[in-house]
């Protein structure tokens, strides 16, 4: 394959499903490894259903997944003249006809077949009229569609991922290329389309399987070079039905709102139904997914969509990407839930990057690290209730201690992590307590809850001032909770 064109070729009638970004994901990764070009267009033929929204959806999609494409989008229904010009070449070259067979007449025979327990396939009647009729038919304006002559024989193709597939041309009816109002039917028009863009690799879902034998018939008739085929598994939930909104989101930009990061998205979609194969870290960027990518690791059995592993994913990408932009993503998120402002933010970088170095590890979601950070900033925190009452039993005891680390606090001369933590475990050892029976209360005391990160780390970003005005206001609430107040 050197240099491939390929395309992705969305209908704009939903959002962007995961699966299509899937599919479009695979196209990308094949031209970005092989030097190829990677060509987007917009199967807009059915009217009633396309629709602006949906394409601005599938712009939006793809572009926050980064999937750039190479040259100008294509819209389908601008090559409506091209889609009749090739099917009227069809024609002229007797390999179509014309079918006089109204849709009443078709699926009366169509019923008539089924209750005789046989599958209706079209029997060819037009293609038995005699050239006069045909000629005083059209002359007298009876309304026709053009129908593609099978030929004896079978279609098959190696395929990318299934290898060989083969369909005896008794399972294929003349199928209809060109409607009675002169727009083509979707196998006509892709090929049509998939010519003129000289797309040489087309890689798509397996529900086209069955169009494929058909869209090479076309490219056989038409005298054009026909290009190689993959098709892509299907994806399913984790309980194995074919992924649909009973499983949750299943539009790319819900994920983009819930959190999860463009490249996690990108690197868990390239895992559903592909695998470089052999031990290998699933976490991987983009440059190393085009760099292991190949059509090889196609798998044929149907991708398991696990929301879990998406969210694992994220976290994954979250602990490794640079810290500017993870800061990037957070800030804004930060200013929003009122906890700075962006220049309180812009005025201290070095303390916010050691902020979200110290949070990302624990988060899997951006908003994990929002909800984290809260105990950072304000002077004040709000206690949980929980940890009050299981690390705050003796307000009496605990006032006295708190007091004892606020001296210690404000004469520690090394403010790191290290030096405070050795400070404190040697008052704990001094008033007789084990380590955790200081470092537990004085946690809520610090966060107001009873899992942070590691205490020591929250004391450092926190600051000297702070931490002593937390400690204070820890006092004072307990002196409100002791019997003895
Ligand atoms: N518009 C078709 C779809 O969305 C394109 C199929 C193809 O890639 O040929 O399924």
């Amino acid at each position: 394959m050197i240099s491939p064109r390929l395309r992705f070729a969305p209908s704009p009638t939903g959002y962007l499903h995961v699966g299509g970004a899937r599919t479009a994901l695979f196209n990308w990764l094949v031209a970005r490894k092989l030097g190829g070009t990677f060509l987007l267009r917009v199967e807009d033929t059915d009217r009633a259903r396309s629709t602006d929204e949906s394409t601005q959806a599938i712009f939006d999609g793809l572009n926050w997944l980064g999937l750039d494409w190479d040259e100008d989008v294509v819209f389908q229904g601008a090559n409506l003249p091209r889609h009749r010009a090739d099917a009227e070449r069809l024609l002229a070259a007797g390999k179509a006809y014309r079918c006089f067979c109204t849709p009443d007449e078709l699926s009366e025979r169509r019923a008539k077949a089924e209750a005789a327990g046989g599958a209706f396939a079209y029997d060819r009647r037009c293609d038995q009229l005699a050239h006069d009729d045909v000629a005083r038919r059209v002359a007298a304006g009876a309304p026709f569609v053009l129908r593609f002559r099978v030929p004896d024989g079978e279609t098959a193709w190696t395929d990318l991922v299934h290898g060989r597939i083969a369909f005896p041309h008794t399972d294929i009816d003349d199928f209809v290329i060109l409607r009675s109002d002169g727009t083509p039917i979707y196998n006509h028009a892709v090929v049509s389309d998939d010519i003129a863009m000289g797309i040489t690799l087309v890689m798509r879902g397996d529900d086209h399987i069955s169009n494929t034998p058909k869209q090479i018939l076309l490219y056989e008739a038409l005298g054009a070079t026909i290009p190689q085929f993959g098709h892509l598994p299907m994806i399913h939930g984790t309980d194995g039905k074919k992924l649909s909104k009973r499983h949750g989101a299943t539009a790319v930009g819900d994920y983009q709102h819930l959190g999860i990061l463009p490249e996690a998205m990108v690197n868990f979609l390239a895992l559903l139904g592909w695998s470089p194969g052999g031990d290998f870290d699933e976490v991987m960027t983009r440059e190393q997914l085009i760099a292991a990518f190949s059509t090889d690791g196609l798998l044929k059995k149907a991708a398991v969509f696990d929301p879990q592993k998406l969210e694992w994913m994220n976290g994954q990408h979250l602990a490794k990407m640079p810290i500017e932009r993870v800061a990037a993503l957070v800030a804004p998120k930060l200013v929003a839930a009122g906890l700075a402002t962006a220049d309180e933010l812009a005025a201290k970088p070095e303390w916010l990057h050691s902020l979200l170095e110290l949070l990302r590890v624990r988060s899997r979601l951006v908003d994990d690290i929002v909800r984290q950070a809260a105990p950072f900033f304000g002077d004040t925190v709000g206690y949980e209730p929980e940890a009050v009452a299981k690390q705050w039993k003796d307000p009496a005891a605990l006032r006295a201690l708190f007091a004892s680390v606020r001296e210690l606090v404000a004469a520690h001369a090394e403010w790191s992590s290290g030096s405070l933590e050795a400070a404190h475990r040697a008052l704990a050892e001094s008033k007789g307590l084990g380590a955790g029976k200081l470092f537990q209360p004085l946690r809520v005391a610090l966060t107001g809850s009873g899992v942070s990160p590691g205490l020591f780390d929250v004391m450092v970003l926190l600051g000297r001032e702070r931490t002593r005005t937390r400690l204070l206001a820890a006092e004072e609430y307990l002196r409100g909770l002791s019997t003895d107040a």
